[in-house]
């Protein structure tokens, strides 16, 4: 038991060294979904005594966000962390499922695509709103490696080049980098940590999670070992400063219609959102 507690510890503290994540100084983020994966990683960064507070983006999925967000806040209460909640509602006058429909009867488009654009969105601009030095993300090692599979699936390696334990994306003011501590920590080694540890945290499934190829990914995923998943994102990590090279040449700009960075004109929570016009 005690095993899995020192090497996922071990792995996160040789994560943050070799790419030097984060300073003791800075004020960190963690993107808390109420999940095992952002729940062990706060915990972690808070016992290894890092200016953690946690976000929490309310989505309105029904009981499943209530119950995220009770885990989370329950977290934060046993570790005397603190806790920031934004409410979809407020932010859009909406959940997050009708924005997502919005958007679909529009264009073809996944669940977690809409979701994820917006999330990003909401979460690099108010953890700038709380001076946030940097956002930390729960993803691990199953994660990274079902992303580069599904990549080279859809053809485009590029789109991953923008990922690796730290987004490599050029200095921007208003820009917060996203870390992901918990890199090469697999899942199974998460779910042990957050058991043994017992975390506050929600084990089921997102209600609205569908995308049928990240669903055919994983289960392919799912049936290789530790090892080689380490060897798939291992050596994506040494294509990666090519891949982030061309990537980090393109210039920031603020979008015409928010303000908040992006590599277009328009960013691309805006251009989603403006298929629909209920939406703003
Ligand atoms: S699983 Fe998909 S829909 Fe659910 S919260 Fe995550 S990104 Fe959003
Ligand atoms: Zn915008």
């Amino acid at each position: 038991m005690g095993k899995v507690i020192l090497d996922v510890e071990n792995k996160v503290k040789k994560t943050i060294e070799k790419y030097k994540l984060l300073g003791k100084k800075e004020k960190i983020i963690v993107a808390s979904s109420g999940g095992k994966d952002s729940s062990v990683a706060l915990y972690i960064l808070n016992k290894l005594g890092y200016n953690v507070e946690a976000l929490y983006i309310n989505l309105r999925l029904g009981d499943y966000s209530e119950r995220c967000e009770s885990a989370v806040r329950k977290l934060c209460e046993k570790e005397g962390i603190k806790m920031h909640v934004l409410d979809i509602n407020e932010e859009f006058g909406m959940k997050m499922c009708n924005i997502r429909c919005g958007v679909q009867q529009k264009i073809k488009v996944s669940n977690c695509m809409v979701c994820g654009i917006v999330k990003k969105w909401l979460l690099n601009k108010h953890a700038r709103k709380l001076g946030a030095d940097k956002i930390v993300t729960g993803h691990h090692l199953d994660d990274e490696a079902q992303t580069i599979i599904m990549n080279f699936l859809q053809g485009n390696l590029m789109l991953g080049a923008n990922s690796g334990p730290r987004t490599r994306i050029v200095y921007d003011k208003k820009f917060v980098p996203r870390i992901k501590p918990l890199y090469f920590v697999s899942e199974n080694e998460i779910r042990k940590y957050c058991e043994i540890k017992k975390l506050p945290a929600a084990y089921e499934k997102c209600p609205c999670s569908a995308s049928s190829l990240r669903i055919r990914t994983r289960e392919f995923a799912n049936k290789l070992g530790k090892k080689e998943k380490e060897r798939i994102v291992e050596n994506f990590l040494k294509i990666l400063p090519q891949l982030s090279d061309k990537f980090q040449k393109e210039k920031i700009i603020y979008c015409r219609i928010c303000g908040e960075p992006a590599r277009n004109e328009i960013c691309k929570k805006c251009s989603l959102l403006s298929v629909t016009k209920k939406v703003k």
